[in-house]
């Protein structure tokens, strides 16, 4: 697959690395502190449709965001939100997925195929599904049940519509 153009020196990496000399140019320290200034943590899929920031109203400085293939919680998300609740002050935990994910479009297949072709299992699971809604269910069950976590009250989950850009809520149940 070919990279898009990258401007003078060639590659996207350049060009983005170009692009932080422009902005760190023009940075001003806002002189912020690291706790995020609305108490929450968003977990949300990594796909490159979604501006979270736009999406939900964020400045800078008001959340943490925990991105990954879906949006799933692993045990890699409990150890953020674990360190986001206990050594910075979130309270509250918002989870994204959406519709259109690249991870419906895969099965646990993909675990067995990289197996067969690297000659190692990945120790990880590919946490792949048919149902965003139920996706979302099993990933605020996992915070809710979360020995780790000190608030667990406050979780809600949403399905982000890539078409309309609207949130709908999943109901816990
Ligand atoms: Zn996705």
């Amino acid at each position: 697959m070919a990279d898009p153009p990258g401007g003078i020196t060639g590659t996207v990496t350049d060009r983005l690395v170009e692009a932080n000399e422009r902005y760190a140019a023009a940075f001003t320290d806002p002189g912020m502190d690291a706790r995020p200034v609305l108490h929450v943590a968003v977990v949300a899929c990594m796909d490159a449709r979604i501006d979270l920031h736009a999406a939900l109203g964020l400045a800078l400085g008001d959340c943490h965001t925990i991105r990954n293939a879906g949006g799933v919680v692993t045990d890699d998300v409990i150890r953020s939100l674990a360190i986001s609740q206990r050594a910075l002050g979130t309270r509250r935990v918002i989870l994204i997925h959406h519709t259109n994910c690249g991870m419906q479009t895969i099965t646990e297949d993909f675990r067995h195929d990289l197996e067969m072709e690297v000659g190692q299992r990945p120790p990880w699971a590919v946490e792949a599904f048919r149902d965003v809604d139920q996706d979302v269910r099993q990933s605020m069950a996992r915070v809710r049940t979360s020995p780790f976590l000190p608030h667990r009250d406050d979780v809600r989950g949403f399905v982000f519509d890539v078409h309309s850009g609207a949130l709908r809520e999943i109901d816990p149940a």
